[in-house]
């Protein structure tokens, strides 16, 4: 990182309101000001109040002296879900009734450059054309789902998609340039598929494609990945888009820095829900590697028939397992109970721990723990990379589909359990992670991690782009 003076320039850091993007956005609006530029993080009135709330009574500015906190409301009443099958109701919302307040941010704050989250790309473009502010998109997912998404035109055009129907699931996709043969069809973005899992949200494909080229537009588009992670994607969507800036894993640069009490980053404790951190003493009291880790993310709904389903298999499999299960993690449906069966909790106390929320960072640096079974959420799996934990892979919806086969095919680190839910799979396969292939996964992971480290460290390519980002905001801002 590069010594300078106090910059001109004024950020302003627009995420999603949703747990996964505000992390990987606050770790890089942290690291915007680590650099001396003057930034503004701009959340839904929702989240931060949550993230106050949840936050160990400091506030915000008083835990990120170096941000600016702004807010706006999401227009939807408190009550709302926001998670499952509403959980884009939010973001939809915003796009609505945000601009009027973005555009006033923009022009009174002086913004002289918006970092908004790709989901909110059109929206970004649009005004900063209309009121002159230079705009660089955040993608929060992968390299590896961008550049799906960006082919799915190619796809329909080599009649590669549509997806006729189940029997079709497992045919290979060979039309996407750098990733030829890598994914089948049931690997595809969810929104792929031509049936909604039950409780999945309701995105039109074409909406997420054509928001996805909107990303032609702004200055620049920056990822939470790193070169080597998804080298194949990458080098594809150098070809396309002008200016790229790789500058992930963004929780884990502070370990390439001195901290001192001003420019150390905090990357866990952002939560929007309650952290039960007392799975951290009970880490400690367990033996090495010994732990598999269950984490759905932050809006996975699931039926109570498949809540049971991974609590037999991780229950009969003898691992011990901390495993987080939110309050509103049970389908709601019509009439269904949605609480958490009491006898799952009890009957999990000789093995394992149940928790509603954990510092999963702190967590999957634990030693103590072997495995982690995910939704593989980007920020979920790029924490599990950087950590070096194996994983196995339940994935839910979106982007999470290409991520667990990167998992199982491309970096080998893990198994995919993509579409199945069922007891005997979930044992057998805790059973290889953690015992049978134990050793192979963990070695795998472990070169992953070694390269995550190299990448944010001085000479590293997420250490240098963040410092060339840095440049391109000076830059456009002036
Ligand atoms: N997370 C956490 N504690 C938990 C579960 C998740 O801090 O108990 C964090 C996790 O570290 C990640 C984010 O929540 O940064 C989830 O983001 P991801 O992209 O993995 O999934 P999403 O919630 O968006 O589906």
């Amino acid at each position: 990182m590069k010594a300078q003076q106090t910059s001109s320039a004024h950020v302003l850091i627009f995420p999603c309101p949703a747990q996964g993007h505000v992390n990987s956005m606050l770790n890089l609006a942290q690291l915007l000001a680590l650099h001396n530029l003057h930034v503004t993080f701009l959340n839904t009135e929702h989240i931060h109040n949550r993230l106050t709330r949840f936050s160990n009574i400091e506030s915000l500015p008083a835990r990120y002296p170096t941000l600016r906190f702004k807010t706006i409301p999401d227009g939807l009443p408190e009550e709302h879900p926001r998670s499952g099958e509403r959980s884009v109701e939010p973001l939809q919302s915003v796009k609505v009734h945000g601009k009027p307040l973005l555009r006033d941010i923009l022009v009174q704050d002086r913004v002289t450059c918006l970092v908004v989250d790709g989901f909110f790309g059109k929206l970004a473009n649009d005004l900063g054309e209309e009121v002159g502010v230079p705009v660089i998109h955040f993608r929060t997912i992968g390299a590896s789902c961008f550049w799906t998404y960006f082919c799915v035109p190619n796809l329909f055009e080599s009649s590669e998609l549509p997806i006729t129907g189940e029997e079709d699931m497992d045919r290979t996709i060979t039309s996407i340039p750098g990733m030829e043969n890598l994914l089948r069809c049931r690997d595809l973005p969810s929104f792929c598929r031509p049936t909604r899992a039950k409780g999945e949200p309701i995105v039109p494909l074409e909406n997420i494609v054509s928001e996805t080229h909107q990303t032609l537009r702004p200055r620049a588009v920056i990822f939470n990945t790193f070169d080597d992670l998804e080298a194949p994607a990458l080098s594809q969507i150098r070809r396309r888009f002008p200016t790229v800036f790789t500058v992930g894993p963004l929780h884990q640069h502070r370990e390439s820095k001195a901290p001192t009490a001003t420019n150390t980053m905090r990357s866990s404790n952002n939560s929007i829900w309650e952290e039960d951190t007392s799975c951290m003493a009970w880490l400690d009291s367990q033996p090495s590697r010994s732990v598999i880790y269950v984490s759905f993310g932050s809006v996975t709904t699931m039926s109570r028939e498949s809540l049971m389903e991974f609590w037999y298999g991780l229950v009969n499999s003898k691992r011990r397992f901390l495993w987080v299960v939110r309050s509103d993690m049970i389908d709601a449906g019509e009439g269904k109970d949605e609480s958490i069966p009491g006898e799952l909790v009890e009957g999990t106390k000789e093995r394992g721990l149940m928790v509603g929320w954990v510092p999963q960072v702190e967590v999957l640096a634990h030693k103590s723990v072997g495995a982690f079974m995910s939704h593989c959420g980007w920020n979920s799996t790029i924490e599990s990379v950087a950590a070096g934990v194996p994983m196995i892979c339940w994935p839910y919806f979106a982007d999470q589909q290409v991520n667990s086969r990167l998992v199982s095919e491309y970096w080998k680190v893990g198994l995919d359990m993509k579409d199945v839910c069922d007891r005997k799979v979930v044992e057998n396969m805790v059973n290889e992670v953690m015992l049978i292939r134990k050793d192979e996964f963990l070695e795998s992971a472990e070169k992953l991690a070694v390269l995550a480290r190299k990448s944010v460290s001085e000479g590293g390519s997420s250490y240098a782009n963040l410092d060339r980002l840095v440049e391109l905001i000076e830059l456009i801002s002036q």
